[in-house]
């Protein structure tokens, strides 16, 4: 795509709108098109998830819910804001936020008031954030159901599975168009990936978007008048630029990551055992959707043990997240103890991503395979 790009490049340059203006609004709506919603573009995920917060008033005296299990940024934001995280234990196969633990916890270890849910330590629930692991959506028929019993609002981390769908009961809908708010990251790793940091905040609410937009410019409109306090959330015209050229690809790409997997998936379907792979309990009509597979994550009790023999012949692989975030130094101070969270921790201690990425070829998934195996017959 280098000459396609370039030549974006380019056009930005001449045009000298480098921050905001019709590239970032052509992308806005695309995306908002895409999902469902109303887009808004943001200097990156972590400043769109600030972005909807900060719309959302949420602040000292909150409380948010989220994974133990996902990029520290999706807890780190509510600390930032001054309100406190809450997390909840992840479903054992999919890694994604228990529905059921999360009724369990607003029915057992919250208490109904004339104001909303309030924690045991008076702190009002504000919000739940699901995050979609990995290009997997989380169960958001279940979670939409919990939410609205106790009148919380909804925000979807996104981050990983642009373009993932879900079948929910009123229809197959994008990851970002299910709950009242959602966020993108275009962090260059990411399936659709910027030449830089970029990202998006997603409102259902058209007004919400619109105060997003004036967050994201402090808080300024019109021009040197300020009633809220925002700040510098802007996007670059060129990362949108490169985006909105890259953006027609992005279903080929997913399914070539979809069809990857599946490769992966009848390599490794006949080691002996201990090998746990990724779970897909969404098959919609267009199946490949059902997971983008951001990541491809398998987990095995020898995990330390399989990374360095992958390394040892060549083959790269990740731990996506080492430490479950209840296990953060900067955290201690929520006081969670480890034990707290079993699932995200054994998450965070077996688990490993092996490559996948649309440019990968059938060739290196089978190498891969066949490396996995040996080593598991050893
Ligand atoms: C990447 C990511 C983010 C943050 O996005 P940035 O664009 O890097 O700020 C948030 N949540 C999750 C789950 C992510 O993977």
């Amino acid at each position: 795509m280098r000459d396609e790009i370039l030549a974006e490049i380019t056009a930005v340059c001449d045009s000298q709108a480098f921050i905001l203006g019709p590239k970032v609004a052509e992308l806005e709506e695309k995306i908002g098109a895409l999902c469902g919603g109303w887009a808004v573009g943001a200097s990156s995920g972590t400043d769109a998830q600030l972005l909807i917060m900060m719309a959302m008033g949420i602040g000292p005296g909150d409380a948010v819910i989220t994974s133990p299990f996902t990029f520290f940024s999706t807890a780190g934001c509510v600390s930032r804001l001054g309100a406190k995280p809450i997390f909840v234990d992840i479903e054992p196969d999919s890694y994604n936020l228990d529905p059921v633990k999360l009724e369990e916890f607003l029915e057992c270890s919250c208490i109904r008031t004339p104001k909303g849910l309030v924690t045991q330590q008076g702190l009002l629930i504000r919000a739940v954030i699901p995050v979609h692991l990995f290009g997997l959506c989380c169960d958001m028929d279940r979670i939409n159901e919990v939410c609205a019993a106790y009148d919380i609002p909804v925000i979807e981390d996104a981050a990983q599975a642009i373009g993932a769908e879900y079948p929910s009961r009123t229809g197959v809908k994008r990851a970002g168009g299910l709950g009242q708010f959602s966020f993108f990251s275009f962090y260059p790793t990411k399936n659709l990936g910027a030449f830089g940091d970029a990202g998006v905040a997603v409102a259902a609410d058209r007004m919400a978007a619109g105060k997003m937009k004036t967050l994201r410019n402090h808080g300024m409109e019109p021009r040197y008048l300020h009633e809220f306090i925002g700040g510098n959330f802007r996007l670059d015209a060129l990362q949108a630029a490169v985006l909105l050229r890259k953006l027609p690809y992005l279903e080929q790409w997913s399914r070539r990551r979809w069809d990857i997997a599946q490769r992966y998936r009848e390599l490794l379907s006949g080691v002996p055992s201990g090998l746990t792979l990724p779970a897909e309990p969404y098959r919609t009509a267009c199946e490949a959707r059902g997971h983008i597979f951001h990541q491809f994550v398998i987990r095995t009790g020898q995990r330390d043990a399989l990374r360095g023999y992958l390394r040892d012949h060549g083959i790269g692989s990740e731990v996506y997240y080492p430490v479950a975030l209840h296990r953060q130094k900067c955290f201690a101070y929520l006081r969670y103890r480890q034990g707290d969270f079993p699932w995200a921790e054994r998450a965070a201690d077996q688990s490993l991503a092996l490559p996948i990425f649309p440019e990968l070829t059938d060739e290196e998934v089978d190498l891969v395979g066949k490396t996995i195996f040996s080593f598991f017959q050893c």
